[in-house]
């Protein structure tokens, strides 16, 4: 049986994890944490999709609590600008876009009546998270779907408070050495402990101790899709209006975030170092800044990829040791929540546990490739005409997955999205028309309703988004 967990690493994703197994364990699995202070942690990743609210309800976190302590705001979607071209720009909101009829998504008989030249208006329209988010208008509700925004530091020492009442033990130390016999049996660290355990979790960040360190898995490097291998990362004084959403702007050879929280902006410039040097990221970034700069901007390198197997014999990678992609649409820390899902729901009995893992990682590369697809959309498909960084996504050759949706949405306007991918169809859309990919042809079914009645439905349902987001209160109060 596995009674022991040692978890290397503390950053959001060792915190996470701890939290987690202690809160559905219990005290029937030892759990053991090292960090090192000295290291530190990565310190970002402050924006969240709305998935993270099945983990707070796992925690059994109180939304309140959570958010005074993380000094967190609520997200209701990401707007994009200059993504497609310069000067345009479009909200990817979280919540449903329009009301399907009969046997069709509503997009159909949108596009339908647009190309029949009616007044169908804009897919934003249709879409209260998106009305809400450019209003500055929030409450729970069931028809508005929400995210956060918060501390990267204050969510990690947030989550380490509740790991470790809920009985998880904390060691502070640099890990050394990794001992290994075909299997991880424990971590030697600088000053001689040795702390044994019968099953690992690498969350040492892109260092990768564990999972590349001493076991080798491999690397699968992505960068000639996602092409950006340096950020760097600046708060701001908060100034203005909190707004529910945040900003990715796009840049010469990258895009800059802008993420508002209570206390702070976070602020970064996501960027390729081969179409831009470093003091032009910086000067873009700073450029940008609507407060002060609170401190220098930290330089971050990466590498876009996963790692080739995550769970390898008795270690399983969670976090950036397992792989990154570009925080474009908020999904590091969902991956570090849905492979914690994943682990639990397959948690070995004991030392014999290759089809676990087989299946664990065919899961999490299915669900790391879907992800990869969609933020590879959001450059491949640009129109950015005479800028050297964008021609070269614009003419890239993308994974075929992504090529076949592409065009099927090209073509009929269909979107079949597997149930792997977190992205479902309101996403997939909003993105796929926000860069300017307009289907040729829709559904035959929608030749079914008549003119008249389509703009009814198209008409009331304009109408009740409208209303609806008179009822909503401003988030400025
Ligand atoms: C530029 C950028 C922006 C991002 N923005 C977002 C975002 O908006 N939303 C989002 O979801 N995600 C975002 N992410 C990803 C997010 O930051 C990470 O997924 C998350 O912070 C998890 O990091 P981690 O815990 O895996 O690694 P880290 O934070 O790096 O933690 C690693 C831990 O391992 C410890 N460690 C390392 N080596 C040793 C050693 N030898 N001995 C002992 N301890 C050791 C460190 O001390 C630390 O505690 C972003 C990432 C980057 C790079």
């Amino acid at each position: 049986m596995i009674k022991s967990i040692v978890i290397a690493g503390g950053g959001t994703a060792g915190w996470m994890t701890a939290a987690a197994l202690a809160r559905v364990f219990g005290p029937s699995l030892n759990i053991t944490l090292v960090e090192s202070d000295e290291i530190g942690t990565i310190g970002v990743g402050e924006a969240t999709i709305p998935a993270i609210a099945r983990f707070n309800t796992m925690l059994r976190l109180d939304e309140d609590a959570f958010l005074r302590e993380t000094q967190g705001t609520f997200k209701l979607g990401i707007e994009f600008r200059g993504w497609r071209e310069r000067g345009h720009s479009y909200m990817h909101s979280f919540g449903a876009v329009g009301r399907d009829l009969a046997y069709l998504p509503f997009h159909h008989y949108w596009y339908q009546d647009r190309m029949q030249g009616g007044d169908a208006g804009e897919l934003g329209d249709y879409d209260l998270n998106h009305a809400a988010a450019y209003a500055g208008r929030f409450a729970r509700a069931d028809d508005l779907v929400h995210a956060f925004h918060f501390d990267a530091g204050l969510y990690a020492a947030f989550l380490r408070r509740y790991a470790e009442a809920g009985g998880v033990t904390r060691i502070e130390g640099r890990i050394a050495d990794v001992t290994v016999d075909g299997d991880i049996r424990s971590l030697r660290l600088a000053d001689g402990r040795e702390i044994a355990g019968d099953f690992f979790i690498d969350c040492t960040g892109f260092r990768a101790l564990l999972i590349e360190g001493a076991l080798k898995t491999g690397y699968e490097d992505w960068r000639h899709w996602l092409p950006c291998d340096r950020a760097l990362a600046v708060p701001s004084a908060r100034t203005g209006a909190l707004l529910p959403y945040t900003r990715a702007t796009a840049q010469v050879a990258g895009w800059t975030w802008r993420i508002p929280l209570q206390h702070r902006t976070g602020n970064g410039h996501v960027y390729c170092s081969a179409h831009t040097s470093d003091d032009e990221a910086h000067a873009a970034l700073m450029g940008q800044l609507d407060g002060e700069a609170l401190a220098d901007p930290r330089p971050i390198r990466f590498t876009t990829g996963r790692r080739k197997k995550l769970w390898h014999r008795n270690c399983l990678a969670i976090g950036l040791s397992a792989g990154f992609i570009e925080p474009l649409e908020s999904t590091s820390i969902h991956l570090i929540q849905s492979a914690i899902e994943r682990f639990i729901m397959l948690f070995p009995r004991g030392p014999n546990h290759d089809r676990l893992a087989e299946d664990f990682n065919n899961s999490s590369i299915m669900e790391m490739e879907n992800i990869r697809d969609f933020i590879i959309l959001h450059y491949h498909v640009n129109g950015r005409y005479d800028e050297t960084f964008w021609n070269s996504c614009r003419n890239m050759t993308v994974p075929d997955s992504l090529h076949h949706r592409i065009e099927l949405f090209r073509e009929t306007a269909a979107l079949h999205i597997p149930t792997a991918d977190i992205f479902r169809l309101p996403s997939w859309l909003q993105v796929l028309h926000g860069q300017g990919v307009e289907p040729q042809a829709v559904h035959p079914f929608t030749e079914r309703v008549a003119r008249d009645d389509r703009a009814r439905f198209l008409r009331g349902q304009r109408h009740d988004c409208r209303e609806r987001l008179k009822h909503l209160p401003s988030l400025a109060g």
